[in-house]
């Protein structure tokens, strides 16, 4: 049986808080280990302090808010913008993915507002699929894994694509009972209240994650606070019908019968 270890795999500093965080503390709850990797430093993330301060501030954020979630913290593999689909980003995510031995990989949405997301998405995908290949270099080099792992998407940002169609939830996480404990991991990124303020408009990005959740907790029709997720194909990667966030989670995971229809 694969172990109850759980990755969530996100490209900048605060997106695992704002999409993921939730159903990270609710597998923790349920006794999984849980990791947490931001792909990109942040480190464009200010207007105000240079590129290497904002990448020192925000890596200090993003190991406290680990920290508080109870996560094993991940160093980030490269700067903003400068997360593209290629070899060196691939065998380093890979080498991560080895060495973790996740059953459950989290990541962004494979449409989304930004290519920094859905890049790391595919590198994501790939890193996962490449686990248990041993012709497959990673680095550093690690030996090929055997378990099954489960890919679950998060939401995309405006829970839109980039051509502003809307994306729909398969699967619906109710995140009310770790509400505070998700807003308390999004608030150890202070240096990022400023900055979202001031480019793209958001009052307090404190209220815009709860915002979020409760869109999707209303589409669930059931729960307050919820956290939406697709589940990735399971060919090349688990059984068909593996689905461990509904073994893990069970009255807090709900299906979503538009998604199928
Ligand atoms: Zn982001």
């Amino acid at each position: 049986m694969a172990k109850h270890i759980a990755i969530a795999i996100a490209a900048h500093p605060d997106d695992i808080e704002f999409y993921m965080a939730g159903t990270l503390l609710l597998l923790k709850e349920a006794g999984w280990e849980i990791h947490y990797l931001n792909v990109a430093s942040g480190n464009c993330g200010s207007a105000e302090r240079n590129p290497v301060k904002t990448r020192i501030t925000r890596m200090r954020e993003a190991r406290r808010a680990a920290a508080m979630l109870g996560a094993t913290w991940h160093p980030s593999l490269c700067d903003d913008l400068e997360i593209l689909y290629e070899m060196e980003r691939l065998r380093h995510l890979a080498g991560v993915i080895r060495e973790v031995q996740p059953a459950v990989v989290l990541t962004h949405s494979p449409q989304d507002y930004m290519e920094d997301h859905t890049n790391t998405c595919r590198l994501a995908v790939t890193a996962a699929f490449a686990r248990g290949m041993p012709n497959f270099r990673t680095v550093p080099a690690r030996r090929a894994i055997g378990n099954e792992v489960t890919v679950y998407h998060a939401m995309p940002h405006g829970l839109c694509d980039d051509l502003r169609r809307r994306i729909v939830p398969e699967i619906f996480v109710d995140t009310t009972s770790v509400r505070d404990a998700k807003r308390a991991a999004l608030g150890c990124h202070r240096s990022q209240k400023e900055w979202l303020d001031a480019s793209q408009g958001m009052d307090s990005y404190l209220r815009s994650m709860d915002a979020l959740s409760l869109t999707v907790g209303k589409m669930s029709r059931g729960f307050k606070h919820a956290e939406g997720w697709r589940r990735h194909s399971h060919l090349g990667f688990c059984a068909e019908d593996t689905d461990p966030l509904r073994a893990a989670l069970r009255k807090r995971y709900q299906l979503n019968p538009q998604y199928t229809a």
